[in-house]
């Protein structure tokens, strides 16, 4: 059987990870600034980790959500005490999609209401009213005609608020920093305002913190960069360092009914340890104290490399735009330097997403590689600096 062909795929076939490291089939080591898509937030098969891991899938993986499971609560209470979010309830489920998918599910029960304002360039999933408010033409499905969305751009208050008077709007969905889109940032000022106007037009605020969450900007949630408090909070991705799983945050005045949210893999015992060890880990490492003062080190280094236009993004996600299409020195970075970064929607876009306990002397191996990597493709006139 041939695997259906999702991605372009790169020609490479990892078999081991450690820390910010890959090793392919070859023996070869590669330096991963990429993190398989925002996925890696604490390092490659962290020790702890594999410990919680392995020792859980010893005694239980599954068993049903009709029976009590403690680890989901400790997973919640840890979560309420990173975050800071105490009084909101945690739901578990399976990705960013679902995620997602259920947010805009309770927002149109709680609200009565169907449509769903998103951002310009942002990205949900692949799910119906998940892909519905991603504003990406590549992503689009029959389905989404199923769903009344509108698309309105980033930072513009008085087009927000336009819609939310004239129109009954279940949900407001944005990403606190767009990652597939290049790292764009809604200003603060901006989110503040739309909470306030959400909060009069008796729309639900959902933030998108599948991949700007888990401490990756800097704070637990990138939203608590703008102080807002949203309604509903979607996560994946750094969640489960790998392993699958996901959840929403409901805030304490959005009561959903039984029977509403379910799914049967979502926090099984395995999944909800691999989500508490990345916790367990963020927490004794001190992460969230650490990220703002990496991502501002790298970015002071980077931004005045030959040929960036402009850095975007907070903590350890950062958008790196140069005047150029990037496609050639994100391939070089991989095949001459052995280093993965990540494309963006932004073809000049550079998405940079080390784990978040990257040391100093990765940082600084990195700088030095990108360097190398700029002046090779300018020296070999790859690159052309105005083009
Ligand atoms: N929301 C955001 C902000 C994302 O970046 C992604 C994945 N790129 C998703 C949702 C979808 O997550 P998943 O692929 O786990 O369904």
């Amino acid at each position: 059987m041939e695997l259906f062909d999702v991605y372009p795929l790169f020609d490479i076939t990892p078999v081991k990870g450690e820390g910010t490291w890959i090793y392919d089939d070859k023996g070869n080591k590669y330096m991963d600034f990429y993190g398989g898509h925002a996925v890696i937030s604490i390092g490659h098969s962290h020790p702890h980790y594999v410990d919680r891991i392995k020792s859980q899938a010893e005694k239980l993986i599954f068993y049903s959500n009709s029976v009590q499971n403690p680890i989901q609560k400790e997973l919640a209470k840890k979560l309420g005490e990173l975050s800071g979010m105490e009084d909101y309830q945690l739901f578990l489920c399976n990705s960013g999609a679902e995620a997602n998918e259920n947010a805009i599910k309770l927002a149109s029960f709680h609200t009565k209401r169907k449509k769903v304002v998103a951002l310009h360039k942002g990205f949900h999933g692949r799910t119906s009213a998940a892909v519905a408010a991603t504003d990406n033409p590549k992503i689009v499905a029959p389905v989404n005609a199923n769903h009344e969305v509108e698309h309105l751009p980033m930072d513009d208050i008085s087009a927000l608020e336009n819609t939310l008077k004239n129109e009954d709007v279940a949900a407001l969905i944005i990403e606190g920093i767009q990652g597939v889109a290049g790292c764009y940032m809604p200003e603060k000022s901006y989110l503040k305002k739309a909470e306030e106007l959400c909060k009069k037009y008796g729309t639900m605020l959902i933030m998108d913190e599948v991949q700007a969450g888990y401490g990756r900007s800097g704070k637990f949630f990138s939203f608590q960069l703008s102080d807002v408090n949203p309604d509903i909070v979607t996560m994946a991705k750094g969640m489960g360092n790998g392993f699958p799983v996901g959840g929403i945050l409901i805030a304490p005045h959005i009561e959903p009914w039984k029977g509403m949210l379910g799914t049967t893999f979502g926090g099984n015992h395995l999944a909800s340890t691999a989500a508490l060890a990345v916790l367990e880990v963020i927490e004794k490492a001190d992460l969230l104290n650490k990220v703002t003062e990496k991502g501002e080190w790298l970015i002071d280094q980077l931004k005045d490399l030959s040929g960036v236009k402009e850095i975007r993004g907070a903590g350890l996600m950062i958008g790196l735009e140069f005047n150029y299409p990037v496609a050639e020195l994100r391939k070089s970075l991989l095949k001459d330097f052995r280093v993965f970064t990540g494309s963006s929607g932004n073809p000049n876009t550079l998405r940079l997403l080390p784990p978040l306990n990257v040391s100093q002397e990765e940082m600084q191996l990195f700088v030095d590689t990108i360097k190398q990597a700029i002046s090779k493709l300018e020296e070999n006139e790859t690159i052309h600096l105005n083009s």
